[in-house]
């Protein structure tokens, strides 16, 4: 089901016109709809309902906007963060901190310190010196981490080569040959409660078989772990599920997930925690945009849009696919390069794409955007910060302002 429709040849909302949403607040804009937030936060939540102990941490950095966490915070959901900011907007938005995992290769100690004061409820370690430097900072302060060791599995998730994280190559967690000795180390630390292990082997996955080949070595992992006399409660087993960019494309469902999950897990007898990120607000947001010209070009027009890669930078940096789909398209069609005003020759949405015909001044949108999309969004070029709106019903209300440097503003 998608919660972006047409109505009387509009593309709606929910029950909002985008248009009106445009005349409101201008574009470009990222709007989210909340019903598809609740629906697949709940249908996340339903499917994994097959397996015996779970937690859900959303994966802040996909869409860190304050009313989309509170949104999912009133779905039981935590969070998973990667940075202090994260950390502030998680709290702010009503996530407990014993909810909250801190993940990230590169914590700070103020960060880690910043944490600890907060409460947060689970480390997951990348490195043993990371663990080192946590017990230190809590033993000052008279308390115990909660923390998890970031296993590095080596299995290639099959995404793209900058959103694979679960190579030996990469930078994250620690070499799973290495775990168990560091572990025994680690263990022995005052201020540290090591309580299991974490993985997550890379995002936009369209495959279960790595996730499932990486959950076994983590399942080897912890028997050995057990076998070493360490009392494992919980496995973080990360975030990663692709989505459908594309209408055709097709992507594990949850129940498949979890069946896997609960065949893999079952004699696991821990805590499992899931980090979705994607999956849960990917579907739920496009970023609508207004056609500023259609240019000639040398084999094509370009349709010249006033959102940019800073508003949304997963084309250029993953050579990502949006669907692109005018509000109200007039039924013809028109082959074009879609790209934005930025001055880069990569700011470049699409290429010789089959498009609705657009002209001058048409709105439009750019599909599943509500995942690393406004998350990743700079102010390159001078240009402000789209604002972000909300879609409840019949009700639309703006949950970001546009924002612009005083000195960038005219
Ligand atoms: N957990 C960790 C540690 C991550 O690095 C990421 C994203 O890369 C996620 C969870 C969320 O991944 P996704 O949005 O693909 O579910």
């Amino acid at each position: 089901m998608t919660y972006f429709d047409r109505r009387d040849g509009v593309l709606c909302a929910e029950g909002v016109p985008l248009s009106a949403i445009a005349e409101a607040v201008g574009t470009p804009v990222h709007v989210y709809s909340a019903a598809a937030l609740r629906d697949a936060a709940r249908r996340f939540t339903a499917a994994l309902s097959i397996l015996p102990r779970t937690r859900t941490a959303f994966a802040v950095k996909a869409n860190p906007n304050s009313a989309v966490l509170h949104l999912l915070a009133g779905c039981c959901f935590g969070a998973d963060i990667v940075s202090g900011g994260e950390m502030r907007r998680a709290l702010g938005a009503g996530i407990a901190a014993s909810d909250i995992v801190f993940s990230g290769v590169g914590k700070t100690d103020r960060e880690l310190a910043d944490a600890l004061d907060a409460g947060i409820g689970q480390f997951n370690l990348e490195l043993e010196e990371e663990g080192r430097v946590l017990a230190a900072l809590a033993q000052a302060r008279g308390k115990r981490a909660v923390a998890v060791l970031r296993v590095n599995p080596d299995v290639d998730g099959g995404t793209h080569a900058k959103i694979s994280t679960g190579r030996r190559e990469n930078k994250f967690g620690v070499a799973i040959a290495d775990a168990p000795a560091m572990y025994d180390r680690l263990s022995r630390l005052d201020g540290l409660d090591l309580v299991g292990v974490a993985l997550h082997i890379g995002s936009q996955l369209h495959d279960l078989a790595p996730l499932e080949a990486a959950y076994e070595r983590i399942g080897s992992l912890v028997i050995d772990l057990r076998a070493r006399g360490h009392g494992i409660t919980r496995v973080d087993l990360g975030g990663g599920l692709g989505i459908p960019y594309r209408v055709d494309d097709v992507v594990p469902t949850l129940d498949a997930y979890a069946a896997m999950v609960a065949k893999v897990t079952r004699d696991w007898d821990v805590d499992l925690i899931f980090e979705p990120g994607r999956v849960v607000a990917g579907l739920a947001g496009v970023l609508m945009t207004r056609v500023i010209w259609v240019k000639p070009g040398a084999d094509r027009p370009f349709v010249i849009v006033d959102a940019a890669m800073n508003d949304l930078a997963r084309p250029v940096l993953y050579d990502a696919f949006h669907r692109f789909e005018a509000v109200a398209p007039d039924g013809e069609r028109m082959v074009a390069n879609i790209a934005g005003p930025i001055c880069e020759s990569g700011d470049v949405f699409a290429l010789a794409r089959d498009i609705d015909r657009v002209r001058r001044g048409d709105l439009a949108v750019f599909h599943a955007t509500g995942a690393y999309g406004a998350a990743m969004a700079s102010s390159y070029n001078c240009r402000p910060l789209s604002p972000q709106v909300l879609v409840d019903g019949d009700q639309f209300e703006i949950v970001a302002d546009r924002f612009l440097p005083e000195e960038f503003a005219a």
